[in-house]
Formats: structure tokens, C-alpha cells, sequence
């Protein structure tokens, strides 16, 4: 069966107040969807919902993963049944390196009853790390450096697409990948992008600006507003909205200039 995530009617609050106001979208194999909207229009709230964080509440709404409800599901289950995110924010993690960092995401995939020596996953895990890291162009330094910790915006957006690369998740969610990256490191990510999403993975590509979508190509995009999906077309869609802005989308211009 091919992948798919499914988001009915999905309403989140956080801190007491609803901020996802009922998104309906279905994300297959094969698809990248982009998800655009303006600051505090609830994307992050949204991605973060999705992969299970604790803070934020799901009020009503389904979210199936291949056809089963995962909304009750912890993160880590979540992620072990295909479901990758890549943070807004990265966290540092000083002490811990990117390798042991990598290393400890795919043990926690495999079965407690495995062996690491028994585990494919495991035993191959060095070559599996070299060799994304080759094609992702990530100098082999960064292995043993520590998670994050004085990375540059651009590095550690490279290290988020190193994870997908490594989880090789069914669908991911990319919330603001391209926010704080110069032009040159917006290629490289692109690039890695695009390389590590294939036809066996769905992606939500989140952003508030159209330039990722020149190098990354949607198939479809919806805009949202105050948490709610207002349109969904093709990439044409992202050209309107850099054109016009959030405002001819219905949002009052003080809100879509800024904050
Ligand atoms: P976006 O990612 O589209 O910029 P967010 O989902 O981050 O928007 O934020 C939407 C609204 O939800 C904002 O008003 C923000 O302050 C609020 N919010 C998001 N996460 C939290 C949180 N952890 N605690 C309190 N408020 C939050
Ligand atoms: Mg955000």
C-alpha cells in the first residue's frame, strides 16, 4: 500500500486557545504539498500537532497514517510508523554528536527483542551515515561535532534533511526550511530535498515565502489563515500569492506586512 496521511477536520488549540480552526487535507507518496501562510496563521501549530507534541491539544478531527488514527499516538510511535518532522527551530543537544544523535533515531526503530548485531539497520549504520552524508555534500566533521551547537541556520536545516535522509520517513513535514538561509544555502537544501523525497514519500512543505517553491516544485498549494485552509490549488497558486500577497487572500494588511 502506498503511503498517505489524512487530516480531517483537524482543530487544535495551544495554551487554551484554538489555533487550527478544522484542516481537511490528504497527503500521498508521491506528493509535496506546500503549505503557505502568513506568521501566526497556526503552521507550526499544525506540524507540531501532527507529530504528537504534548503542548499542543487536539480538540476534534482525525489524523490517519496509512489508513490508521494516530492522533493518540505518542511522538516516537508516530515516527517509527513513517511520520518525520523537521523543526522550525532545531534544538542543540551539546554533549550529544550528530552521529550518536542519528545512531540512537534509527536503534529506536528497531524491535526491543533485536540485537543491534542482529539489526541490518544497525550494523550498516556507519556506511548508511557516510553515504547521505556524501550526497548531501555535509562535511564528514560534522559527524562527531555536537548536535546543533554553534551549527549556522543553513547547517542545521542540513542536519534536519540528514535525518530525513536517514529515517527515510513515508511523510514529512518541513516546517520553515527555508526560513534564515541565504540564497546559496537554500540551494543546498533544496537540493537535498529533493534527493531525499522521492516517489515513496509524501511531503508538507510549510513556508511563508514562494522562493523555496522555485527550487522545490509542489504539486499542490494550499494558503492558511487564521488556521483555516482558505485555498488549495496548483503551484500557480504560490505565483498569485507572492504577487498579491496575503492580502488578496482576505488578510487585513497590518497582519499580512508583519507579525
Ligand atoms: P506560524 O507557524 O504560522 O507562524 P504558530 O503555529 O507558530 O504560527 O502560532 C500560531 C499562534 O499560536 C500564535 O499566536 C502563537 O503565539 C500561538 N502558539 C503557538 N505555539 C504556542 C505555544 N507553545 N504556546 C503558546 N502559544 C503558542
Ligand atoms: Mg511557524
Amino acid at each position: 500500500m502506498s503511503s498517505s496521511l489524512e487530516i480531517r477536520n483537524l482543530r487544535v488549540a495551544v495554551a487554551g486557545k484554538e489555533i487550527v480552526q478544522g484542516i481537511t487535507l490528504t497527503i500521498r507518496a508521491g506528493e509535496k504539498h506546500a503549505l503557505m501562510g502568513p506568521n501566526g496563521s497556526g503552521k507550526s501549530t499544525l506540524s507540531n500537532a501532527l507529530m504528537g507534541h504534548p503542548a499542543y491539544t487536539i480538540l476534534s478531527g482525525e489524523i490517519l497514517l496509512n489508513g490508521e488514527d494516530i492522533a493518540k499516538m505518542p511522538a516516537d510511535e508516530r515516527s517509527r510508523k513513517g511520520l518525520f518532522l523537521a523543526f522550525q527551530y532545531p534544538v542543540a543537544i551539546p554533549g550529544v554528536s550528530v552521529a550518536n544523535f542519528l545512531r540512537s533515531a534509527v536503534k529506536a526503530r528497531v524491535p526491543k527483542n533485536v540485537k543491534d548485531g542482529d539489526s541490518e539497520a544497525m550494523r550498516g549504520f556507519r556506511k548508511t551515515l557516510k553515504a547521505a552524508m556524501d550526497e548531501l555534500s555535509i562535511d564528514p566533521a560534522f559527524a562527531t561535532r555536537y548536535l546543533n551547537d554553534g551549527f549556522s541556520g543553513g547547517e542545521k536545516k542540513r542536519i534536519e534533511i540528514l535525518q530525513m535522509a536517514i529515517l527515510k520517513p513515508s511523510i514529512a513535514i518541513l516546517d520553515e526550511t527555508d526560513s534564515g538561509l541565504d540564497i546559496d544555502a537554500l540551494r543546498v537544501v533544496s537540493d537535498g530535498i529533493n534527493r531525499v523525497c522521492g516517489p515513496e514519500t509524501g511531503v508538507l512543505l510549510i513556508t511563508h515565502y514562494q522562493r523555496l517553491l522555485n527550487y522545490v516544485k509542489p504539486d499542490f498549494v494550499h494558503v492558511l489563515i487564521h488556521g483555516r485552509i482558505v485555498r488549495s490549488g496548483g503551484p500557480e497558486l504560490a505565483l498569485e500569492l507572492e504577487a498579491g500577497g496575503y492580502e488578496s487572500f482576505g488578510l487585513a494588511p497590518d497582519r499580512a506586512a508583519g507579525g
